[in-house]
């Protein structure tokens, strides 16, 4: 169950959490007309409760809503950052999940509705570790799905869309049928495309490879955190596609996500991942960390204080 905090910011003011309500006729509803992000709040040691990476996420979130002509025009980034930090603190958040979200409101119907008005929510609760405690320490289980992700040209992974995450959805609870902890759903030419809700990193020869854009993923913020990490910890990072065997010939694999973090992959279809120890993924899992702790220097700028 969501844990659920006080206030939600919309439209520009506080409402209370229960009042966060909408109608059954919402175009997003109907349509997968939403854009949204995925953003946590972390109680520093050095810094206090800062927001990961606000600025990176709330501009992919105006990207995201250009796709799809989602009117923004009321809103700048800064302005949204600022509300971000405002949900959390007004709610005496110290660790949060942050949920912003924009969408296509109720007053008409039909996908193409130009006249709809959009709406913008924005909201904050304590989730803790999304493929748990254990699998950040131990890594998880894994399977190749049988979906595949949406191909190019049809609908954008690159867009942090609701209607995408059917796929995640078909991808996600086939892997929890099947029993494993998470899916890695493959391109529409059959290479590694992510995971249900985090992008995938192989380790092989001493070399990082992630795959390309192009790959039908989502552009993690994440993702860009580890790459940049290895490569300041003198990693070579390509991105290249990647061929489904390569994930049962690795040395390490690791899944990343601002709700998975940095969680390694311990075996795909049962097959155990390299030889078990994974001195990359603890390298860079640390470093992720250690951003929170004050062990990693933030030289990028990427913690934001709440106050
Ligand atoms: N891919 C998908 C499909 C996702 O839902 C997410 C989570 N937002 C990611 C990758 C990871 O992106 P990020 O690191 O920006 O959270």
């Amino acid at each position: 169950p969501i844990q659920e905090a006080k206030l939600i910011w919309r439209n520009g003011e506080m409402i209370p959490w229960a009042e966060a309500t909408t109608h059954v006729l919402t175009h997003g509803l109907h349509y997968g007309t939403s854009v949204f992000e995925g953003m946590r709040a972390y109680d520093t040691k050095h810094n206090g409760v800062c927001i990961f990476r606000n600025r990176e996420h709330i501009e992919r979130l105006f990207y995201s809503a250009r796709i799809y002509n989602i009117d923004m025009s009321k809103y700048t980034v800064d302005g949204l950052m600022q509300a971000c930090k405002d949900v959390v603190r007004e709610n005496g958040l110290t660790s949060a999940y942050i949920r912003p979200v924009a969408y296509l409101g109720y007053g008409e119907m039909g996908p193409y509705s130009t006249k709809v008005k959009s709406e913008l929510a924005i909201a904050a609760f304590a989730w803790g570790a999304y493929l748990g405690e254990d699998g950040l320490k131990n890594g998880i289980d894994v399977a190749v799905s049988s979906w595949r992700r949406t191909a190019p040209g049809t609908i954008p992974a690159g867009a942090k869309a609701g209607g995408n995450y059917l796929s995640s959805r078909l991808i996600g609870m086939e892997a929890r049928d099947r029993g494993f902890a998470e899916g890695i759903g493959l391109s529409h030419d059959g290479t590694v495309s992510e995971g249900a809700g985090e992008n995938l990193f192989v380790v092989l020869n001493g070399r990082i490879i992630t795959p390309p854009a192009a790959a039908s993923i989502l552009s993690g913020i994440t993702r860009d955190t580890a790459m940049t990490l290895a490569k300041k910890a003198g990693h070579e990072v390509i991105e290249q596609s990647i061929p489904r065997e390569m994930l049962y010939g690795a040395d390490e694999i690791f899944l990343t996500g601002t709700a998975a973090e940095v969680t390694p992959v311990r075996s795909v279809d049962k097959i155990p991942v390299g030889k078990g120890n994974r001195p990359v993924t603890n390298q860079i899992q640390d470093a992720f960390f250690g951003i929170f702790s004050g062990e990693t220097k933030d030289e990028w700028g990427w913690l934001d204080p709440i106050v």
